[in-house]
Order: C-alpha cells, then structure tokens, then sequence
C-alpha cells in the first residue's frame, strides 16, 4: 500500500496509523493542511474491506475539510479520522479510550467531531481522554448537534442561488423540491415554508414524507420524480452522488442548492449542469453551517456571531457566481479556487510557539513563560 504516491495523497501534512492490542483499535488519521489552524474533521467507523480501502476514505475527506473550512473563513486545517471496524458490533469504550489517547498524542493538530458510525456519546468517550475533540454537549450555548445550522446555512445559499440566478429575493410562491427530510432537510424545508415557498419532498423513509405533509403542508412526492418536477430549485438533502448522467436527463429546475455532501457524481456533471442553464452552488460552501457551528462550539462566541458568519456563505457563493461566470468555467472549480486562495500560501498564527526562534526574543519569552 502506498502513502506518498497515492493517488488521493495531495500533499497532505501528516498520516498517522495507530494500532493497539488491548483494545483492538485500527485507526489512521490523516491531516492534510494546517494552514489556517489545527485540522478539524469526523471520526468515521466502517468496516473498511481493507486497509487500502480506509487510507483511500480518510485522504479524500480530510482534504475535502481543508477546502470547506478555508471557504467558510474558518480558522481551521482538514483533517480526519477512520476507525477500521463496525460500528454496531466492535464499538467498545475501551476502543474510544484508546482512540482518545491516539487523537491526544498529536497534541491539538487534529481534533476530532461525529461522523458516520460515530455519535455525539461516542465522541464524548474519546474525550475522556482527550480536549481536543467538538460537537458534543459543550458548555455553551449551542450543544451538539450541528444540523440546525447546516440547515440555516442552506437557507441563505439557497436564497443567494435564486437571487443570481432567479433575480428575486422573496421566496413567496417559489417551488422548492426537496429530496430528503431528514435532521437537515426538514429544517431547511421548515425555513423555506415560513418564507412562503411550495413544498415538495421525497424521502425513502415515509414517516419523514408524512411529517413533511403534516407540520409543512409539503406535497408528497414519490421516488425519482423529484428530479422531473417543474420547480424553482432542486434541493438535494438525501445523499452523494445525486446528480449523475440520469438525473441530470430529468432535472428542470434552473437552481440546485441543497445539504448532501459530495453531489457530483463526477466532476464532468457541473459543466453538464452548466450546459443546461442550472446555477449548481457548490455543495460544501452551502452546507458548511455543520463546520462553523463545530467551530463555534469550540471557540465560543455568541449565537449573533454564528449567525453573522453563516450570513458569510450568501457572499461567498455570490463571489463564485461572479467568477463563475467571468472565467466560463463551472460553479464547483471556482468553488475549489476560492478555498484555495483562502488556505494556500498562508501561515496562522496559531503555529507561532513552534515556530519560535533566538532572532525573536519577544516571541521565545512569551513562549518560556507557558512552558
Ligand atoms: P439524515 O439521515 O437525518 O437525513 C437524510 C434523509 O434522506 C433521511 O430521512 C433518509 O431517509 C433520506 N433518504 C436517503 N436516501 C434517500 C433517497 N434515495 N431519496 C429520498 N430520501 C432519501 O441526514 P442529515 O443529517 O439530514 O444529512 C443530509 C445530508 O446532508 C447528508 O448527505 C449529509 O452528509 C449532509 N450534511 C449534513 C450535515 C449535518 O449537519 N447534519 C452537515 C453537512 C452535510
């Protein structure tokens, strides 16, 4: 198995393998850029085929957090953590101890959030035995759960996309399909209804369709006609890979802004978009809420302050449509280069005591003084 020259290597700063007999764990973390400020990013737990297989996972997510981070204009690297193991039958507390004294050994480079096969109270187990974790119950005002403002920052994108694309800023009347209506989806649905807008929703799971139904007045849709429907926006809120060669046959909307991670089935699918006349706002600058409200929960601050850098998105993606359009190129490359621009080339100051030297004796006094 090859590190260096894998193909989803990408420079990336740090790969950690971490085993330990006792407990069984099997882990890697993998943190790609520091850039901005320490790597952030879920601990997943699958039961990966094989280790090519967990190293291939945990490359590509924590460099998609370095990319959704800097374009959040958060103070944050990407990183990520994957435990090899199933999450229904090889989770134990010793496990997540363990994991807890992996993550602490890199000394606050990497902290650690829930992911899939992890929960709120599994990582609260792994911060028994370390800080350097986010997302679970904190001492603030936000708690756990970062859906709620994923679900308000869809919202501001969502209304910045029909803005550039549709030239109106009331949502009154606007036709909105959303696919999946569940922790994020529903709430998104919940604030488009009090905007006025026309509901309709898909979901595999008809409790969800019926609540849907019942608390927001949605039009229940069945399956894969939620692609064909003739509305404003197509909100994808389900999962990956939604907007492939067959969806893209049947979609009408002229905006897509929706909550699933990773909608592109292949890179090729935004210029196809493109092609047709759809405005596509790049999925992880619209559903970035998650990450700022982690960060948030870290770093304190007011739910003002929250809601003021989720405000941050609507601008963002309005930069993005600019030059979207000025260089012809798909909405998800410049998307790509905006982060870029924000991470590459830029030094936090967060790095500073490692980085103290002889020539700077302010810097090696302050650093001495917290030794
Ligand atoms: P969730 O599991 O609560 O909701 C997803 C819903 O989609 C469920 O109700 C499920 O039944 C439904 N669904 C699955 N397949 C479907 C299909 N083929 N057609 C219609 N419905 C389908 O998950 P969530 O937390 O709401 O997240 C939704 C998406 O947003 C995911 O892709 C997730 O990765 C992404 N996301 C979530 C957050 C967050 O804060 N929760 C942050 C960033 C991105």
């Amino acid at each position: 198995m090859s590190v260096f020259s894998h193909a989803e290597f990408d420079q990336h700063e740090h790969v950690a393998f971490f085993h330990d007999k006792q407990s069984g764990l099997k882990a890697i973390i993998a943190i790609h850029n520091t850039n901005l400020g320490p790597a952030l990013g879920g601990c997943r737990m699958w039961p990966y085929a094989n280790d090519e297989e967990a190293l291939c996972d945990v490359l590509r997510l924590s460099k998609g957090m370095t990319y959704k981070s800097a374009v959040a204009n958060l103070k944050l690297g990407g990183g990520k953590a994957v435990i090899i193991g199933d999450p229904h039958t090889q989770k134990t507390d010793a496990l997540l101890h363990s994991m807890g004294e992996f993550i602490d050994s890199l000394g606050g480079r990497y902290i650690t959030a829930e992911d899939s096969g992890t929960k709120v109270a599994d990582i609260a187990k792994i911060g028994a035995r370390t800080s350097h974790i986010s997302g679970v119950m904190a001492c603030n005002e936000y708690g756990g759960d970062p859906s709620p403002t994923t679900a308000f920052g869809v919202f501001v994108g969502l209304k910045e996309a029909v803005s550039y694309r549709l030239g109106r800023s009331d949502l009154q009347g606007l036709k909105v399909a959303v696919q999946g209506v569940g922790n994020v989806g529903f709430r998104l649905a919940n604030h488009l209804k009090e905007a006025g807008a026309e509901l309709y929703v898909s979901d595999i799971f008809s409790q969800n369709v019926e609540r849907a139904v019942s608390q927001l007045g949605a039009t229940a849709v069945s399956g894969d006609d939620i692609f064909g429907l003739d509305v404003d926006v197509f909100a994808p809120c389900a999962m990956g890979a939604i907007l492939n060669d067959q969806t893209l046959k049947q979609l009408r909307a002229p905006v897509v802004a929706g909550a699933a991670n990773n909608q592109l089935a292949e890179p090729r699918h935004a210029e196809m978009l493109r092609d047709k006349g759809i405005l596509y706002a790049p999925d992880y600058v619209v559903n970035a809420g998650g990450i700022i409200d982690v960060y948030f929960q870290r770093s304190g601050g007011s739910q003002v302050d929250l809601a003021s850098h989720v405000a941050g998105i609507g601008e963002t993606l309005h930069e993005i449509f600019d030059r979207s359009e000025a260089d012809n190129l798909p909405t998800s490359v410049l998307a790509d280069r905006v982060a870029k621009e924000r991470f590459e080339n830029v030094k936090s100051p967060w790095q500073a005591p490692c980085s103290v030297t002889e020539d700077d004796p302010a810097a090696t006094q302050s650093y001495s003084k917290s030794a």
